[in-house]
């Protein structure tokens, strides 16, 4: 079977051309980057979990009316989605100060915020995703007026949403990254959810120890990675039928 062509290569994921035009595959790798990617590693598995439960976080936002660039799953590891053009910034939500708002500010970890806070990072390797401001975002014209309008109400509607729902199975969602990307239909353009929401960019700690069961784990050295990705898997009642190691590799989509 002949093989996709790769258009992209990133930090946890692979882009291939998808089976018809407007289609990409996504395809989740098990490798782990931190701190703007000195920090590298594999966390065996987490391809395999990362691809179930964005696919189970997309969908059940579209049910609320959230647009995303998710179509289906295609096998364990690969997920057919929209091509969108990928808006480049990264929108960070906090509900608990964690991580780098707690070093920039001196605000102690686990400490719940007055509200929730949206920050915005320009999305650049080379620069280190420089933390921005709306200001800068549409005076270099990397997003409109209207298109940070349609970012921001979507991203509280998600927040308010994915707080309750992993509240729901005894998590806290501290914070979280979320991308967004322009859908093109004819002339229209739409904002839809993009690129992956899973433990690789989300906050989540038990709520009732505060354990971690997320990146952080990997990027604190603190062991037992795969296990809390699958422990979140798990609690979403997503765990994958053929257990954690995807032995035979990709399946080919017809
Ligand atoms: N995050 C991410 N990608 C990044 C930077 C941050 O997914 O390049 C996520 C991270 O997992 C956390 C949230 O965004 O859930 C806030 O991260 P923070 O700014 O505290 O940075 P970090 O401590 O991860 O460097």
């Amino acid at each position: 079977m002949a093989r996709r062509r790769q258009l992209y290569e990133g930090k946890a994921k692979i882009l291939f051309e998808g089976p018809e035009p407007g289609t990409l595959v996504q395809y989740f790798k098990d490798d782990a980057t931190a701190l703007n990617g000195e920090k590298k590693g594999i966390i065996t598995g987490k391809g395999v979990l990362n691809n179930r439960i964005s696919e189970y976080l997309m969908l059940r936002l579209a049910e609320i009316g959230v647009p995303t660039h998710f179509v289906r799953r295609l096998n364990m590891r690969e997920q057919l989605i929209r091509e969108v053009e990928i808006i480049p910034i990264e929108v960070v939500v906090r509900n608990v100060a964690a991580g780098s708002i707690s070093k920039r500010l001196g605000i102690a970890e686990g400490t719940r915020l007055p509200r929730s806070i949206i920050e915005y990072y320009y999305k650049n390797d080379a620069l280190g995703d420089p933390m921005v401001a709306e200001e800068h975002i549409t005076a270099f014209g990397w997003a409109a007026p209207p298109d940070m309008d349609d970012m921001v109400a979507l991203t509280l509607r998600i927040n308010d949403f994915l707080t309750g729902l992993f509240l729901g199975v005894g998590i806290t969602l501290v914070d979280f990254k979320i991308e967004f990307g322009r859908l093109w239909e004819n002339e229209d353009m739409r904002i839809v959810l993009a690129d992956e929401i899973s433990p690789d960019n989300c906050r989540l700690w038990d709520s009732k120890t505060n354990e971690k069961m997320d990146k952080d784990r990997f990027r604190r050295d603190m062991g037992r990675v795969e296990e809390a990705y699958q422990e979140v898997a798990k609690r979403l009642g997503i765990l994958p039928e053929a257990g954690m190691r995807d032995m035979k590799g990709p399946e080919t989509i017809q």
